[in-house]
């Protein structure tokens, strides 16, 4: 077993609050990932489980034992970094190898598993090579097939991809994605990249200012945000969020923006969130409200129509084909049964 669990963790540097009462429980085999802006605390969470920082209170524990006391080498953990932390001097096999030549394992078996952890990411070609003769891609799975030889029992990758361009980071993706679902080894994965979150993870944790503000699967965090942060921190073009007030199951905002939600319960200052995807745009007269067309971008998938709903400004993504002349009025349609409301004063889902 090697599940991963943080107990009450908080971490400060004097009056400063990194991590705060943070509890995470990380399944055996689980692809766990930290999402949220720089400055959240995710890196301070991964180091913590790592070794590599002391919490100031709280408790990790791996496999169910608290490691709180464990020198980072003895907690059978292996880490990949933005950063691929090579040595320079050494090949690709060689670098690869250098977790086996600590642990004494040399000759033929050192061989063997240097093949086949090469095999797995793909390196099998280059292992006479030195890292400056890899482009970026290559040296990252340098580093993840140096994670793998060690076959350790938690991974932990801090924004793996990011020194990669965007073509390399979407195949490298995927390679870390099938690598995981083959070795089943329990990781914990750290980004502020929401699609990398989105596309990688079994569950995210996503973070703001040192707390967890919501730890769900991707299509629940997605579906479901549990407040206005997660809700505009998720998605691209992000989810369009109107502020106003809500009672007897109808949104109101300024400029005569209304809509019935069909939430009961609430009255008072609310924001209503919808999708761009959940928005579309009709013929004038024939939707749920009156707007204007303030712009249109084609993407090339898509084109994203930026319209004003009273004083409102919301985005709809229309099919590619799709065109309409700048001012133009138009209505637009929200599908209700994906309205997002949120309580304007705690931020916290109402529907
Ligand atoms: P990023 O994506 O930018 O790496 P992050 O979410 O990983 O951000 P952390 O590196 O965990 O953030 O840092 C959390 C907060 O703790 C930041 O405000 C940071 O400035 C602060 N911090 C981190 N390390 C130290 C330190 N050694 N001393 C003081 N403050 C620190």
């Amino acid at each position: 077993m090697a599940d991963v669990a943080l107990l009450n963790v908080t971490k400060r540097w004097g009056g400063f609050v990194a991590v705060r009462d943070q509890s995470l429980a990380i399944r055996d085999g689980e692809f766990m990932v930290l999402l949220g802006p720089s400055g959240c605390g995710k890196t301070t969470t991964m180091r913590m489980i790592a070794g590599l920082e002391e919490p100031t209170s709280g408790d990790i524990l791996i496999g169910g034992q608290r490691v709180n006391d464990l020198p980072p080498r003895d907690r059978d953990i292996a880490m990949v970094f933005q950063s691929y932390g090579l040595y320079p001097h050494m090949t690709v096999g060689d670098n690869i190898g250098y977790p086996l030549k600590l642990r004494g394992i040399k000759g033929a078996e050192r061989d063997a598993q240097i093949k086949a952890a090469a095999a797995k990411v793909e390196l099998g070609d280059l292992l006479h090579r030195k890292p400056r003769e890899l482009s970026g891609g290559q040296r990252q799975r340098v580093a993840l097939a140096r994670a793998i030889v060690r076959r350790p029992t938690v991974f932990l990758m801090d924004e793996p991809l990011s020194n990669l361009d965007a073509k390399l980071r979407v195949s490298t993706r995927a390679e870390i994605k099938h690598l995981q679902h083959e070795l089943g080894v329990t990781t914990v994965y750290v980004t502020h990249d929401q699609i990398e979150a989105m596309t990688l993870a079994h569950r995210v944790a996503v973070m703001n200012q040192g707390e967890i503000r919501q730890l769900d699967t991707p299509e629940v965090i997605y579906d479901r945000p549990a407040d206005l942060f997660v809700a505009g921190f998720i998605g691209s073009p992000p989810m369009n969020l109107v502020t106003g007030h809500h009672g007897d199951g109808v949104f109101t905002a300024p400029g005569g923006f209304r809509f019935t939600t069909r939430v009961g319960h609430h009255a008072g200052p609310a924001v209503l969130g919808v999708r761009p995807e959940d928005v579309t745009v009709a013929p004038a007269g024939g939707g749920d409200l009156d707007a204007s067309i303030y712009a249109v971008e084609l993407t090339g998938d898509a084109v994203l129509v930026t319209v004003m709903a009273g004083e409102a400004r919301l985005i709809a993504k229309a099919d590619r084909a799709w065109r309409a002349e700048i001012g133009s009025t138009v209505a637009l349609r929200l599908d209700a049964t994906r309205l997002h409301l949120f309580d304007a004063a705690t931020t916290r889902r109402l529907n």
